[in-house]
Formats: C-alpha cells, structure tokens, sequence
C-alpha cells in the first residue's frame, strides 16, 4: 500500500507543505479564539504529527495570544496555515483552507461545541464536544481559561 500524501499552500503560493501519512484527527472547531484568529465562523483542523509535515516551500510567520497556542501564518497573504500547542506535544493542527484537497478530510467531530454560534446548525450527526477533542496535558490548563488579554 502506498503512503498517503497530501499538500497543502497559501493563497499566494509562498508557503507550501507537504504532508506523509495519515492524519490522527480531522475536527470542526467552534472556539471563539480560532473564529477571530481565522476570521471565520468555524474552521475545521487536521491534526499530524509534526514529523509528518514539512514546509515545501518558504516558512510560515507565527503569532502567539494564548500561552502555549502558537499559531502560523503566511507573512505575505495572511492565509491561516495551523497551530501548535504546548500541551499537545509533536502535534500540528492544520487549516483545512490550506490543504490542496479539503475534500479529502471529513471531520469526525465538532469541537468547544458550546461555544458554537447560535445559527449555525449541523445535521451530520457528528460527536459534539464541549472541549477540544484531543487529550491535552492539564498542567497548561484549559485554552478557555488561560487566554490573556
Ligand atoms: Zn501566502
């Protein structure tokens, strides 16, 4: 059997990646930290390990708010590429709007279902989380707890 390869590339073309196997996790997310982060109402994450994942092309810029939430980016055309977390180590989640072929991920849940905004509805009958979906080391807290600012 062949290995999966998917990839995926900024809206202008300067970051491109280049992903081997296949991802733990394919998730919506209804966090209000991403929503503003994004711009979007929701988005959806593809998680790899990070020894899955290598730039192809140029190097994201990253930006951090939240305390263990580092969030990458294309410095030239803003597009959303992932985030990393320090307390889901070797992990990088990312965007499902980068990917080549998003049709190729179908999200297994809804995560920070709670905080989901009021018209949007879903009837996929997915597993609806109050959290996020992946066991996270809980000396660093929930990310809705611990933001700053
Ligand atoms: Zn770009």
């Amino acid at each position: 059997m062949t290995e999966r390869i998917e990839t995926g590339a900024c809206f202008c073309g300067a970051i491109a990646a280049e992903l081997r196997g296949e991802p733990f996790s394919v998730v919506y997310d209804h966090d209000d930290d991403c929503r503003r982060a994004i711009g979007s109402p929701l988005t959806v994450w593809v998680g790899y390990r990070v020894d899955q994942v290598r730039f192809t092309r140029g190097a994201p810029k990253t930006f951090s708010r939240t305390p263990g939430v580092e969030r990458s980016f294309c410095g030239d055309c803003g597009t959303s590429i992932g985030y990393s977390d320090a307390g889901l180590a070797g992990e990088i989640h990312l965007c499902i709007g980068f990917m080549d072929h998003p049709e190729r991920f179908a999200p297994q849940a809804h995560a920070f279902w709670r905080l989901k905004l009021p018209w949007v509805e879903m009837a996929d009958g997915l597993p609806r989380l109050d959290t996020t979906s992946r066991q996270r080391d809980a000396a660093l807290g929930d990310p809705a707890t611990r933001r700053c600012g």
